[in-house]
């Protein structure tokens, strides 16, 4: 509700939060967790932390969204995981409930590059994957051929300096970060810069 006095107009943070436009969500899909050595899986966690932390320090923290949360990783992640969405189902569940048919997945390995007109979209997908023990070449990808058969329509995109995927950081914050910087207007180039 919204208090008049003579001098101000005082809106409260709940209001403000529903006048803003329908921002999107930024999803971390933790299909491939199992995947993950003990070490890289302490990685994952670590670096959803310090997205949940850039999302907050953007005013963007009621869009996160963890996929496919499993009891290992709520017990590893220390994260208040009631202020996020920690969605034990699927990707694809998740997009359903949510009425979403069409999602950018953001991938190293994609032909295109992500553009203004895909910042458009409901959702972006950024993979809960580290690569430290070398054989999650490709799985991003994967994540994309499951969503696709269950129906949902994929733009597959990378996110590139000067051309090239080598010099963006490929950590899942890093990429939050640069994604929410580019929605909040940023260039790529500036964006990936700002968070090296
Ligand atoms: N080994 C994985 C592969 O080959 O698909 C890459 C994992 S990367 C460490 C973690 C996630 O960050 C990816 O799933 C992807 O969503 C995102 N990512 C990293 N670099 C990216 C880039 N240059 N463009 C788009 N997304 C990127």
């Amino acid at each position: 509700s919204c208090m008049v006095n003579k001098f101000e107009v005082v809106i409260s943070g709940e209001d403000l939060l529903h006048r803003l436009p329908d921002y999107p969500w930024i999803i971390v899909d933790l299909m491939f967790w199992d995947k993950h050595i003990p070490k890289e899986k302490g990685k994952v966690t670590l670096q959803l932390r310090e997205t949940y932390a850039v999302m907050r320090r953007m005013f963007w923290p009621r869009k996160l969204a963890i996929t496919w949360v499993n009891e290992e990783f709520k017990r590893m992640s220390k994260l208040p995981l009631n202020k996020v969405e920690a969605f034990e189902g699927s990707t694809a569940e998740f997009l359903k409930l949510k009425g979403i048919e069409r999602v950018v997945l953001l991938d190293p390995n994609a032909q295109e590059v992500l553009s203004q007109d895909d910042l458009k979209e409901k959702a972006f997908i950024i993979g809960g994957i580290v690569d430290m023990k070398g054989d999650k070449k490709g799985t991003t990808a994967k994540i994309g051929e499951e969503l696709e058969s269950k129906g949902i329509e994929m733009l597959r995109r990378k996110i590139v300096l000067r051309g090239d995927i080598v010099g963006v950081p490929d950590r899942i914050n890093h990429i939050a970060e640069i994604l929410l910087r580019m929605l909040y207007g940023e260039n790529m180039e500036k964006a990936i810069l700002a968070v090296q």
